[in-house]
């Protein structure tokens, strides 16, 4: 199976752009939402964070996430902690989830696929940008979050220019018809790469 990556900065649109994949059939993986899912669904992801952080992180059999919010903000090791509990599961369900898959390739959406050095885990890369100040005002206007938050985040991810370099494929998402076409070309350059590979 041909994995596609798809990533981008916060805010950039990958999941807009992930929505125009699905339209022409292409089975999408979002792992953050995989990631949440797996984080009350699996007993061993379960167990373990509750080892971590007591019982309290589950409320109801729901994720406390203030609490996991604050235990970072106190302690931003735990961010890792919780990445090494929960990234092997998601990386094995992604793999279950390919081979239930039937299609030329399937695009594994990921935000931090450049930060956490995970590129070889793919055939291709497609990053996603937009305009900075467009990128911010989208998450404000989507998540009611601050600013200076936001910028923060951008702050702490790979730079668009460092990750263009190591992509195969880059849609600019300013203006959303433009991303569309820019969808259909990727899909149709995508086809024909991966016909030329089976030659
Ligand atoms: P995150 O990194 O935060 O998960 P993302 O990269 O997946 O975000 P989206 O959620 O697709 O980005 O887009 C962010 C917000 O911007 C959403 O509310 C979306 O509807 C809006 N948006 C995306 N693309 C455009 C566009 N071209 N024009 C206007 N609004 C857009």
């Amino acid at each position: 199976m041909i994995i596609v990556g798809l990533t981008g900065g916060i805010g950039s649109g990958k999941t807009t752009v992930a929505n125009f994949f699905k339209q022409l059939d292409i089975p999408i993986y979002i792992a953050d939402v995989e990631a949440k899912n797996l984080m009350v669904t699996s007993k061993i992801i379960k167990r373990r964070l509750i080892e971590l952080f007591g019982d309290n992180v589950y409320e109801n059999n729901k994720l406390n996430k203030s609490l996991i919010s604050e235990k970072i903000f106190n302690d931003s090791s735990f961010l890792n902690k919780i990445n090494a509990i929960v990234h092997p599961k998601v990386a094995s369900h992604f793999k279950r989830w390919c081979k239930k898959q039937n299609s030329p390739y399937v695009i594994k959406e990921a935000a931090i696929i450049f930060e956490h050095k995970q590129e070889s885990k793919y055939d291709y890369i497609i990053t996603v940008t937009a305009d900075k100040q467009e990128r911010i005002n989208r998450v404000i206007k989507r998540d009611n979050s601050s600013k200076s938050k936001i910028e923060a985040i951008i702050n702490n991810q790979v730079s668009d220019e460092e990750k263009i370099k190591k992509s195969h494929f880059v849609i600019i998402n300013n203006d959303i018809e433009s991303t569309q076409d820019q969808v259909i070309n990727t899909h149709k350059s995508l086809l024909k790469l991966i016909a030329k590979t089976k030659i």
